[in-house]
Parts: C-alpha cells; structure tokens; sequence
C-alpha cells in the first residue's frame, strides 16, 4: 500500500552541474562528463533507495533540462538559431532552438543512464520524457507551419524512445505534460490523442504528470493570480480518466487545487504530490501522512501514489535529500494509519 515515487529530477551534485539552476552549464566536459552523468545516476538512485522510495528515476541527472535533454537527439531542429519565445502562454521567456526540418531520432536518447539506472536498482524504474504538447511550447517552428503536426511529429519520435526504454527494461514509462494545465482545451481536443500516440504499444505502466512547475519566482507568482481554488485540473481529468494513461501525477501539498477533483480520476493510479517543491521548508512525516489521509477520501487506497508535487532539480541537495526521506517515512506512518 502506497507505493512511493518521485516526479522524476533531483539536483544535480556540484561536480556536474553549477548548483541552484535550472538550466545550468556542465562543469565538466567530453569522456569525463559521460561518467560523471552516471556517477551522479548512482548517487540519486543511492539517494532514492535509503529514503524508502519504491519507483525510483534516474534523477534526470543526465540531462539539462527536462525537454532540451531530449531534443538533443532530434534531427531536423537547429539549436543555432534561438529565437526568444513566450512559453506555457507567456508566463516566462526563454530562448528556444527552431524546427528546421522533419523530425527523426539522431539514435537512442537515454540508452546509456536508462540501462545503468537499471542494472543498479533492483527497484522499480521509472523514465520520464517530455509530453509532446509541452515540447511544442518549448520550441519555435520553421518547418512545420502547425503546431499540432508539429506535436504528432514529437510524438513519434517519443515513441520510439519508449518503446526503447521498455526494452531496456523500464516499468514505468511517464510524459511530463505541464502545459496541460494552461492549455486546457487544446489538451483535449489533441494532446490527449499526441500522449496516446507517444505511447502506442507500450506495455509497461504509463504515466502523465501535470503540474504548476518548479518552485521558480515565475511560476510563484503565476500562482499568486489563480486565485483561491485551482480548477484547472478539471478540465482535463474527464478527458484522461477515459485515455488509456494508467497513471496521472499531480500536485496537492501546499496547493490549491480542491481534493474533490481528484475523484474525476476514476479508474487511474493517482501520484499524490506529498512535497512542495517550491518551499525550503521541509515536510514532517505527519503532514505528508495528513494529504495522503486527504486524498483518501477521493481515491481508492488502491490507487495511491505519494510522490512530489513536482520535479526538484533547483532545489538545495541537503533539502531535497531531507525531503525525500519525509516522503518516505510519511508513507509509512500512512499505511500504519490507514492499513
Ligand atoms: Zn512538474
């Protein structure tokens, strides 16, 4: 019973990245920075395991960001030609490569951290990718003139890396998709069908996330202007319950978000974001067991996941490693509690 998982990034050691960033520059380069990426693979795994987490990541140390890391190994996008973009509907600027041509893999994205994380755990593995709707408000297009095709062009390619990673021996195959939470018509009448088609033929679990972001001053304040319920959720919930994403992750802790909706989930495994990823403070064993105790009343037991409510990749190392250990131990008091 309750299961414990992560959004999917920690922090990345000093020895690899500069610490405190999102998008921070590798420290070192060439032969050493590959093995450096996979010694920090072991550390966040190392990290995981002792804190009592059951579906443990690789912790996106092998990556930069969590979209660019991917795009990376796309063909037919220029990362010389950056072009300053409003994204998740201009809640902040960032410069983004262009789409110059049609997309196909260079080759595997993450063979190398997905099978060392997975040679080094003998607990479940989950691998994150970036949604294809959320790739598409990450980047500029000069090829394709639509963004939908555009989005079902990704989503191919997505594909092909998950059912990659499923080979590679992965359990759990989820899309982070935080631009279905400002884009909420447009991600049921196609992002849906771009998840379904990132994921065709997979047989492992799938997995959505949907957040309100990382813990950066941009999104803290994007959340300050939601006002006093977040109903965003409700929105697309309807619409996943009936896709077939077995699991939705979602943020609850220090949220907004009113715990009934999570009962339009009806049918889902539901990740329960336990942590707040936007605050230093860290969470006490009761209070993490106090939300799951709330989620109960709108999922069945079953169906409950204790995870963060987002990834953790800016967050100080010492206080996402006291955080994880929170999230661990807070699932136990629950299933003592609750059991
Ligand atoms: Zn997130």
């Amino acid at each position: 019973m309750f299961p414990t998982t992560i959004a999917g990034s920690l922090p990345k050691p000093p020895w690899l990245a500069e610490p405190g960033k999102l998008w921070a520059a590798w420290r070192p380069a060439g032969a050493e920075l590959e093995a450096a990426k996979l010694d920090a693979t072991l550390v966040a795994i190392k990290l995981q395991e002792d804190a009592g987490i059951d579906i443990v990541t690789d912790g996106e140390q092998s990556r930069q960001h969590f979209v660019h890391g991917f795009l990376e190994a796309v063909n037919g996008i220029d990362f010389t030609k950056r072009v300053e973009m409003g994204i998740r509907n201009d809640r902040y600027k960032a410069m983004v490569p262009t789409v110059t041509g049609p997309l196909s893999l260079k080759g595997r994205v993450h063979a190398c951290e997905a099978r060392f994380a997975r040679a080094h755990t003998a607990k479940k593995l989950k691998f994150t990718l970036p949604g294809p709707m959320t790739i598409v408000d990450t980047i500029a297009d000069g090829y394709y003139g639509d963004r939908i095709k555009m989005a079902f062009a990704f989503a191919d390619v997505l594909n092909q890396e998950a059912l990659a990673l499923q080979a590679d021996g992965v359990d759990v195959i989820q899309f982070d998709e935080p631009a279905f939470n400002v884009y909420m018509d447009a991600a049921t009448d196609w992002g849906i069908e771009a998840l379904h088609r990132a994921a065709a033929g997979l047989t492992c679990t799938t997995a959505i996330h949907i957040c309100y972001g990382y813990g950066i001053p941009a999104n803290v304040e994007w959340k300050a202007t939601l006002g006093a319920a977040w109903r965003q959720y409700e929105r697309v919930f309807p619409a996943l319950a009936k896709s077939r994403i077995g699991q939705v992750s979602l943020e609850c802790r220090n949220s907004k978000v009113p715990i009934e909706l999570l009962k339009l989930l009806d049918g889902k495994d539901v990740l329960i974001g336990v942590i707040d990823v936007a605050t230093e403070t860290i969470e006490t064993p009761e209070e993490v067991a106090a939300v799951i105790g709330e989620a109960l009343r709108c999922v069945p037991r079953e169906r409950i996941i204790p995870c963060t409510n987002c990834g953790i990749a800016p967050m100080r190392r010492d206080i996402a490693a006291a955080k994880l250990t929170a999230l661990g131990a807070g699932a136990r008091l629950a299933r003592e509690r609750f059991g």
